[in-house]
């Protein structure tokens, strides 16, 4: 007998539905990585229909990946935080076609994460970022921060 994943959604909002602690929440490892060249070649990063999954360990665990060292401050202006990617989504594409690894994309599947600004080089800890414009119009999903990502899609 197969395991009805489809009734298994329905179990999981039939349970939010009742006020039961997600369970989602203590299965997997909270993790950062460096979306590097050598990652992307050695295929711990794949993109698929329902997201983007980080692979390590024969585990896929689904997150986002995002810019962590970023102009948080730029020519005055600020602070403006970058956004969260969850599809490969124009932005995305153009940073893989064009190796832009110099930009410093991570992936993570935390609800908040940490961000240096390269203008005054300052860490901001525990940020949640806001879903990227291509991004919100793939998924559908609005505008929701990582947090809300995680807690309900991921
Ligand atoms: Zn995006």
């Amino acid at each position: 007998m197969g395991i009805d994943l489809y009734k298994f959604e329905n179990l999981s909002s039939w349970l939010d539905e009742k006020g039961f602690p997600d369970i989602k929440q203590e299965k997997q490892d909270l993790i950062v990585r460096d979306v590097t060249k050598e990652a992307v070649e050695k295929g711990h990063i794949e993109f698929l229909e329902d997201g983007i999954y980080w692979v390590e360990n024969r585990r896929r665990i689904k997150g986002f990946v995002y810019i962590s060292h970023a102009y948080v401050y730029f020519k005055g202006r600020g602070p403006k935080f970058p956004k969260f990617h969850i599809t490969r989504c124009e932005t995305i594409d153009e940073f893989l076609n064009d190796n832009r690894f110099d930009l410093r994309y991570k992936f993570s599947n935390k609800e908040s994460v940490d961000i240096i600004d390269r203008t005054y080089k300052r860490e901001y800890s525990g940020m949640k970022l806001t879903l990227c414009m291509n991004c919100q119009k793939i998924a559908g999903y609005g505008n929701i921060d990582t947090s809300n990502f995680i807690r309900r899609f991921a």
